[in-house]
């Protein structure tokens, strides 16, 4: 396994689109196994291919429970989709989203409180599962990293503007530290 470097916003690539799989492959075990390494590594509950600079269908997930116990522990949960789908989508919920790949800010985002993904396991077998909560959240926030959307992007433009002034207020002192 080895570890990928996250691409940070505004690198360009964050806003492409990614292909679907078309056979997992071991080129594709080795980008997923690599991938759970690295959220694990970042303390990320999420990570999409995009963000490793990898244009191809692939989201991991680790999101933890609601119980003390199932917080502590890493990669209990963890949940690997390939060419994920939303095919059912209900109910709103806000949460203070942030990401990997724009670090130091966080903006509250709107998005479905419920989903069903249908999605490949790391198998190639058909799954579909239903999601609520900040495990449907992180589900609709990967997805959208591979059709190139950041969570800024959800922002209003007011909003989006501030947030993207922070952002790079934080860069420059991330700069500037030993
Ligand atoms: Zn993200």
């Amino acid at each position: 396994m080895a570890l990928l470097n996250i691409l940070k916003y505004p690198d360009p690539f964050l806003k492409t689109k990614a292909a679907p799989v078309q056979s997992i492959d071991l080129e594709v075990n080795k980008l997923i196994s690599d991938m759970v390494e690295t959220m694990a590594l970042a303390r990320g509950i999420g990570l999409a291919a995009t963000q490793v600079g990898v244009g191809k269908r692939v989201v991991v997930l680790d999101v933890p429970g609601d119980n003390d116990e199932e917080r502590r522990e890493r990669g209990k949960n963890l949940i690997v989709l390939v060419n994920p789908e939303i095919v059912g989508s209900s109910g709103s919920i806000t949460y203070d989203e942030g990401c990997l790949s724009v670090p130091g800010v966080t903006a509250e985002v709107e998005r479905f409180s419920n989903v069903t993904v249908k999605a490949l396991d790391r198998e190639g077998a058909l799954f579909e599962i239903k999601a609520e909560g900040l495990f449907a959240i992180a589900m609709q926030h990967e997805i959208d990293h591979l059709d190139g959307i950041l969570f800024i992007d959800r922002l209003s433009r007011l909003k989006r503007e501030l947030i993207k002034r922070k952002y790079k207020k934080a860069m420059e002192r991330q700069d500037r530290a030993l």
